[in-house]
């Protein structure tokens, strides 16, 4: 089974349509594919359509912000039914969170010297979602950095000129709204929080008690160490594995979309349960 359950389009942060993400997926031999836009489902309708063209198999699914004891995680939804009211009433709460933390981040940037931030990073984003990696990639246009982990690092994080903190809703909530919706829930790239395995084990203890399904034990980068120990951490939490590369698919990006390891225990994967 090839299975990638973790990819964006413009109607978040990618670069590309629905209808060439869902085309990439197919060419790559995707067995079943996800697009998980953040806090939108909202590109579902035309990676849909281009998927049944290709007789693809495509997941409703959506990535959204959220936190545990105050610092940002990702919780991915999957098998979502996309007309839930509790869902989209969570995902335009975390849109208009969004707006509101664009407008600072470019507040921020402007006040640092940087000239017409809003409007640049617009541009970027097409009239679609506004999210830091717009931001990013106009600041590495503009020849601020070099590349994306040393404009977040510089730019925007923490203290720097863009750096703005979000009060995203708590982790088990939005578990609730993916729930409600019929979706299985599940922790994104556990291994990117600059975590300690201590903690990345108690986030996992507190999410499987806030009703929880799973996390990704693959994505793009991860190693084989982070492979096997995923797998562990799905036994010791009774958790459900997921897989994905989370493409986004800049052209300053390497990320191939099906490009992944194969999960280690197939009867924890989440397309089993979904
Ligand atoms: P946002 O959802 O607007 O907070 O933007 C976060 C997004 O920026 C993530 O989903 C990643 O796509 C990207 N991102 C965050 N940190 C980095 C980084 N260090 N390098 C590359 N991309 C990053
Ligand atoms: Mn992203
Ligand atoms: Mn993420
Ligand atoms: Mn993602």
């Amino acid at each position: 089974m090839k299975a990638d359950l973790h990819n964006h389009s413009y109607f978040s942060d990618g670069f590309l349509s629905p209808s060439e993400v869902v085309r990439l997926a197919s060419d790559g031999g995707c067995d079943i594919f996800s697009l998980t836009d953040h806090d939108t489902t909202n590109g579902i309708l035309e990676a849909q359509h281009e998927a049944d063209k290709l007789g693809l198999n495509l997941i409703n699914g959506v990535e959204i912000s959220a936190f545990w004891r105050n610092r940002a995680i990702h919780i991915v939804g999957l098998g979502i039914d996309l007309d839930n009211d509790e869902l989209q009433t969570g995902l335009e709460f975390n849109q208009i969170l969004r707006k509101e933390r664009a407008k600072k981040i470019a507040l921020g940037l402007w006040r640092s010297g940087i000239k017409d931030p809003l409007e640049k990073a617009q541009k970027i984003s097409g009239g679609y979602m506004l999210t830091r990696t717009h931001f990013a990639q106009m600041l590495i246009n503009e020849g601020y950095c070099k590349d994306m982990k040393s404009v977040f690092r510089r730019y925007l994080t923490g203290r720097k000129p863009g750096g703005v903190r979000v009060e995203w809703r708590d982790f088990g909530e939005v578990v609730k709204w993916i729930q409600s919706a019929g979706g299985k829930a599940l922790i994104a790239h556990p291994f990117r929080y600059r975590m300690t395995h201590t903690k990345i084990k108690k986030m996992l203890n507190d999410f499987k008690e806030s009703n929880g399904d799973g996390f990704e034990v693959v994505n793009a980068n991860s190693s084989y160490e982070e492979i096997n120990l995923g797998n562990q951490w799905t036994e010791d939490y009774d958790l459900l594995a997921s897989i994905g590369s989370d493409f986004h698919g800049w052209p300053n990006q390497r990320v191939q979309i099906g490009n992944l390891a194969y999960l280690p225990n197939a009867s924890r994967a989440i397309w089993s349960h979904l």
